[in-house]
Parts: structure tokens; sequence; C-alpha cells
């Protein structure tokens, strides 16, 4: 028997579908799930890619990636801020250890963690961004409060050409690389997570241009997204109507299904 659920999400909805019982992947164990009290949208979920650490910070509605590769702390986005710190903390990083901040967009739910009253939060990091991003919000003005974010970290603000789908791909930090995924935003970009043979791709608001959602459907490469119900991270297959969402299971949830509408109804 199937349920249905809408599930709201900033920009776009998607259909959840719960279709039975799924075994857990040995490969994601759960971690910490909120304080005791089963909650959607908060948790610590961890992955691997190779010998990449990956953390899944979920905050509310909006998660944050954290990597681990190299001895470096590397965040991808930093949401809405809210609990972000807290999250960092169980992990026994602090602030002043995140290396770099990669992001993939300047929408404010993905760069809230940034800065507080013009001050940096991650006072040591270098913030990395695609320069059609950092050029369409600075030169607009269009959101000042995007502006306000970057503007503590100073010249720590470097901007990247993300590679095309498909070209040749540009390394920010060792098993990094930046995709376009341009049309959400200006800039907007995903990120390549590779080492040993495996990968994993890591976007924002990226369902919007579902290019990518096809390339990881195509090779096999899992998906973690920012506004995807925990653990954040799955497959993606693709029929002629839909593509097929397939969260990874936690602990012992069920596997979900997650159905959304192609292109046309992914519009904002
Ligand atoms: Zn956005
Ligand atoms: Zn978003």
């Amino acid at each position: 028997m199937k349920q249905y659920l809408l599930l709201p999400l900033f920009l776009c909805v998607m259909i959840i579908m719960d279709c039975g019982k799924g075994a857990k992947p040995a490969a994601l164990p759960v971690l910490f799930r909120g304080d005791g009290v089963f909650s959607q949208w908060d948790g610590i979920f961890s992955y691997r890619v190779g010998r990449i650490e990956v953390y899944i910070l979920v905050d509310d509605s909006t998660n944050v990636f954290l990597l681990k590769a190299d001895g470096k702390n590397i965040l991808i986005d930093t949401g809405l801020g809210v609990r972000l710190f807290q999250k960092l903390e169980k992990l026994d990083v602090a602030a002043d250890q995140v290396d770099t901040v990669l992001l993939t967009h300047l929408h404010g739910h993905h760069i809230g963690g940034l800065q507080k009253d013009g001050t940096t939060l991650f006072p040591n990091a270098v913030i990395y961004l695609a320069a059609l991003e950092h050029r369409f919000f600075t030169e607009t003005n269009v959101n000042a409060g995007a502006v306000a974010a970057l503007a503590p970290y100073g010249d720590k603000v470097v901007t990247f050409e993300p590679a095309e789908l498909g070209g040749t791909l540009n390394a920010i930090v060792p098993g990094i690389f930046p995709i376009a995924n341009y049309g959400h935003t200006p800039g907007h970009t995903v990120f390549l997570v590779e080492d040993s043979d495996d990968k994993l791709i890591i976007g924002g608001d990226f369902l919007h241009v579902p290019q990518i959602l096809d390339y990881a459907a195509a090779n096999n490469i899992p998906i973690g997204g920012m506004h995807f119900r925990y653990p954040g991270i799955g497959t993606v297959a693709q029929n002629s109507e839909t593509y097929v969402f397939n969260l990874y299971a936690v602990d012992s949830a069920e596997q979900i299904d997650t159905l959304f509408a192609r292109q046309g109804a992914l519009s904002p």
C-alpha cells in the first residue's frame, strides 16, 4: 500500500512515496538523530566517498555537508546557521578549524552561517563560489544579504569557473570538482566528490535544472541535496515521466522513494 505525503520545500514540492521496507546500506550508519526525539529535519549522518568522509548535517529544512579530506574540514554551504555550530561541535570541529567553505549559490538559507553582525563565523576559512554567481550578486546587489554575508571575508572570497557538465573537471581542493548547474541562480554550482572510484554529487537547489539528475542517473552516481529529506543523500533513476529519488535508508527506517515531476513542474 502506498502513502503519499506532500513535503513543501523552499522552491519546489516533492512527493514522497513510501514503498516499503528497505535494508540499511552498510555505508551509511546513523550517528545522531536529534536529541533522542525522532525528527525529520534534525540529525547528522555519515557517508564515505573513498577516503573522503562526508557528514550530512541536517538543520531544519536546509542541510549542510561537511567533508573531511586530507586533514581539512570543508563545508558545502552553511545552511541557515541555526544549529550548524552545535552539530559541528558534536563532530569535534570548531568553527576556526573549518578550512574551506564551498558555496552552491548565494540564497540566504545556504549562506546563513557565514557571518554574524559583520564578523566572520569561520575565521580561518576561504570561501569559494562560482565567478558568475559572485559577479551577479555583487554587481546587481539584488540581494544585500548575500553581499553582506561575503563582505567580512574580504579577499578570502575566491571565485572559480566551474566545468561544464561532461567537460574537463578542475578540482578546487583534492577530490572536489565544481560543475556548472546554472539556472536556479545565475551561477548555481554543484560539486562532484570523487576518490578511489567512488563518487557523490552534492548540490544546493539543483532540481530546477535537471540535467545533472540525468547525468547522475546515467552514471549511477549518488546525489546529496540541501533540501532532501534525511539523510539527505540517495540515488536517482528516471523513467519516461519522472525521476525516482531513492533516499538511502537510515537505521531501521523504511526505504523512502521520492518522486518529483520532470522539468516543467520544477521550474520556479
Ligand atoms: Zn536557492
Ligand atoms: Zn535552497
